[in-house]
């Protein structure tokens, strides 16, 4: 079916406690790229999402107690057949999400690395000793799981923004339950599937698909048997998934929206800016938290870049991500590009030119040609907008001051790249950028080596990393008192 060469992967309902749970009624999951139905899901809602959690809570002690290096070998299992059935994943995210199937097979890569690099770091769970005020007692620190984790996820990358929590949940003991989006639930079934082939028992990782969003979200972040949500989304549901969670005071973190801003200073090799911008802005034909939103370029180079600029982009080819040569998929939805268009309508009216694109694409609904635009001003709506689309604004600058002002004039701080060679230049602005994570030269960051995450209003908490398992565990305290030495 599609191409698979194991069929056994596209699966059609929610996976709970080790069991695929038929329901009642289904919804349909539909390719962006032509509208047509893949297969009709399973609609699974309150009830199915509770008895996911009761299944995580019932498996937490199980999983809890076995070692460090017992839950690493099943996990480096799970990682092994990621990779094994690589294209037949890659294939299923084409499907569902839109993007190329050579970025679906590099976010299948990237996901599995995650649980690769949790299934190690788990063993390197360390506490601490700290000297005693008193002779009489010794204070240690010992770190342990939280519990029941909850997640909700997006549609824009259907696997990694499940392996990036999952693996650092489990490694650390926790058990988990995620509700992936409903435009895009079957990536996150066919991780489930290769869950269970890996030998992770029932219930230590659940898989709860419907098109109730608000129902189930209410479920994950209110119930008391959950310990810890975390969402990836953005950031207007993310607040208000924030308060949900206030009622039981679970611990939260939070991967939101970005506003990325892309910097240009006139010592900067302009064709290596051209290429880390083309990368940072039009992968997941710009549907990436991470994508550069605005492109800052010093007023003295700006002509030399957008011409060549413009070139590169001509050349990207737009279509069926299943098709051979196709470098921009289509987006999520018609809506999505409503969104878009609205936005660079808006820009225009307000003064922007259009270099490039500026329009629907002839493809269908649902692709938008890879627009720029320029004459941008950092007031402008398209600016001060997560754009979530493939549209550059280009906005000029004149010195280091009123870039960094304007790069931070924003309620967003996830990601911000820049592209310099002076060392002062280097350093002044990666410490001023007010962004959880600076690409120098750099237009492609992330990585399970480190930490990914947002400052401002994109967020809390680090998924990857040393740091990537501190959101899933608890520090406690031991106080070891009554050794004061006996008079001999
Ligand atoms: P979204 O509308 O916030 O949806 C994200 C998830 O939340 C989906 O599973 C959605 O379910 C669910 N949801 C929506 N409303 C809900 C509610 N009231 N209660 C509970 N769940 C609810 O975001 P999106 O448009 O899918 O994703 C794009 C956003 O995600 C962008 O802002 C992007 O920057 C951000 N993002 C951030 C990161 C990061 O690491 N910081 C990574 C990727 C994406 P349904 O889809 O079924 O409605």
């Amino acid at each position: 079916m599609y191409g698979l060469t194991d069929n056994e992967l596209l699966k059609s309902a929610s996976y709970i406690n080790g069991q695929w749970l038929e329901g009642k009624t289904t919804f349909d999951v539909s390719n962006p790229a032509n509208g047509e139905t893949i297969l009709a899901v399973n609609n699974a809602g309150v009830e199915e999402t509770k008895l996911a959690v009761t299944a995580a809570k019932n498996a937490l002690q199980d999983w809890k107690l076995k070692s460090a290096n017992e839950r690493g070998q099943l996990m480096r299992k799970w990682f092994d057949l990621m990779m094994a059935n690589q294209s037949d994943l890659g294939r299923i995210l084409t499907l569902e999400q839109g993007k190329p199937l050579a970025e679906a097979n590099g976010e299948i890569a990237y996901g599995a690395a995650f649980v690769d690099w949790f299934a190690e770091e788990g063993k390197r769970l360390y506490g601490d000793t700290i000297p005693s005020p008193s002779a009489d007692k010794r204070i240690v620190v010992i770190k342990q799981a939280i519990g029941v984790v909850a997640a909700i996820t997006p549609w824009n990358f259907p696997n990694a923004m499940i392996a990036r929590k999952a693996a650092a949940a489990m490694a650390a003991g926790c058990t988990f339950v995620v509700r992936p989006a409903s435009q895009t639930p079957l990536s996150a079934l066919a991780m489930a599937e290769l869950a269970e082939r890996a030998g992770i028992p029932a219930g230590v990782f659940n898989v709860v698909v419907g098109t109730n969003a608000r129902g189930m979200g209410e479920v994950l972040t209110t119930h008391p048997d959950v310990a810890k949500f975390t969402f990836t989304g953005s950031t207007e549901v993310g607040k208000s998934l924030i308060s949900q969670c206030a009622t039981t005071v679970k611990k939260v973190s939070m991967e939101l929206g970005g506003n990325a801003p892309f910097i240009v200073f006139d010592d900067a090799d302009v064709d290596a800016a051209i290429e880390g911008a083309l990368l940072s802005k039009y992968r997941n034909a710009g549907q990436t938290c991470v994508c550069t939103n605005r492109i800052f370029v010093h007023e003295s180079i700006a002509e030399e870049f957008t011409q060549k600029f413009v070139a590169a982009v001509a050349g990207l080819t737009m279509g069926d991500g299943l098709k051979e040569g196709v470098h921009i998929g289509p987006m999520i939805s018609a809506q999505a590009c409503n969104d878009v268009d609205k936005l660079v309508e808006k820009s225009v009216e307000e003064g922007a030119v259009v270099a490039l694109g500026g329009q629907r694409g002839e493809q269908g609904d649902n692709y938008y040609l890879p627009t720029i635009l320029t004459g941008v001003k950092n007031s402008m709506p398209i600016a001060s907008n997560e754009i979530f689309g493939p549209v550059s604004p280009i906005i000029t600058f004149k010195d280091e001051e009123e870039v960094l002002a304007m790069a931070n004039d924003t309620e967003f701080g996830l990601a911000a790249y820049f592209y310099a060679r002076d060392i002062g230049t280097i350093w002044r602005v990666a410490e001023g950028l007010e962004y959880g994570m600076i690409g120098i030269n750099e237009g492609i960051i992330s990585n399970a080596a480190a930490p990914f995450g947002g400052v401002k209003q994109s967020g809390n908490g680090r998924e990857g990393s040393k740091y990537g398992l501190d959101d899933y565990v608890e520090i406690k305290y031991l106080c070891m008192g009554g050794l004061e030495r006996k008079a001999s």
